[in-house]
């Protein structure tokens, strides 16, 4: 259901999708995983169609209606725990703790190695400059943006080989990083790279690890995340529709070739953006 009327529908149900805050058109696939994404029913729609609010920490979580039933959609971070988790939900001045559980996930190890070694082993200034870099990439992340639709159906936004998937363990020139917190897709330098779903550029910047990259904002905590760019086509602001190009690729910043570095990032964590793409091509 979506939060529009095609002249088709007849005018009470017109009525009835306005009269509801529909916040997804699809949910993603659900994987309760560290990087993975947890379905969580937070019961009927009431006769009054008020979302419930929820929250993971002190992060609101998007809230999604799917046939009758309101759903949280919980980005769940590579970092989390396996366990037993809380989500805290919010209704009519009432609040209470839902338990749901996280299973782990094994991610298999990747070596790279970069000529530049420059990117692995960091000069005091590049460090001081990739450290504030991250504290600024990290409030991107947790940006919320109240939305009455969140389009949560994604297009890959660039057609290639899928070189290095969500979640790998990397080892750059033999030394432990950070795991790939996205997904990347081979492609020459110069593809259009476009946006995965309608949404609002929320911030565009050209980063020492990340390189040319573009954030775009589609409400309620979800974000996309498109890097190492070679040239940015929207500005901070813009609205981008579901496959508009926002910029050519490259490959600025950390990268060992030219490619796509696509990240989704849900309530603050990253997460595997293949949950959120209906028809991926067939790889493997
Ligand atoms: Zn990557």
């Amino acid at each position: 259901m979506r939060r529009f009327c095609r002249p088709r529908l007849g005018r009470a149900l017109c009525l009835l999708a306005l009269a509801f805050p529909v916040l997804a058109v699809a949910l993603p696939k659900a994987a309760s995983v560290p990087g993975g994404v947890a379905l969580i029913p937070l019961g009927a729609m009431s006769s009054t169609g008020r979302a419930p609010r929820a929250w993971l920490g002190e992060q609101p979580v998007l809230v999604a209606a799917e046939r009758g039933q309101w759903i949280a959609v919980v980005g769940l971070a590579l970092d989390l725990p396996p366990g037993r988790h809380e989500l805290r939900v919010g209704e009519g001045g009432e609040q209470k703790m839902l338990n749901f559980e996280v299973v782990s996930k094994y991610y298999p190890e990747q070596r790279i190695t970069l000529k530049d070694s420059s990117k692995v082993t960091l000069s005091a200034a590049d460090e001081a400059r990739a450290v504030a870099e991250i504290a600024t990439i990290r409030k991107l992340k947790q940006h919320w943006r109240e939305a009455d639709n969140t389009d949560s159906d994604f297009l890959l936004p660039a057609t290639g080989r899928l070189a290095s998937r969500f979640g790998l363990r990397r080892v750059f020139n033999g030394e432990p990083r950070a795991p790939h917190a996205g997904l990347d897709v081979a492609v020459p330098r110069g593809t259009a790279i476009k946006a995965g779903a309608h949404g609002v550029v929320l911030a565009t910047d050209d980063y020492f690890f990340n390189g040319k990259t573009v954030f775009v904002d589609h409400g309620n905590g979800l974000i996309s995340m498109y890097c190492h760019l070679d040239r940015i086509d929207v500005r901070t602001g813009d609205t981008v529709g579901q496959g508009q190009r926002i910029g050519l690729s490259g490959m600025t910043g950390r990268a060992s070739g030219p490619h796509l570095h696509w990240s989704v990032i849900l309530n603050g964590a990253m997460v595997d953006p293949e949950l959120f793409v209906k028809a991926m091509p067939g790889h493997r």
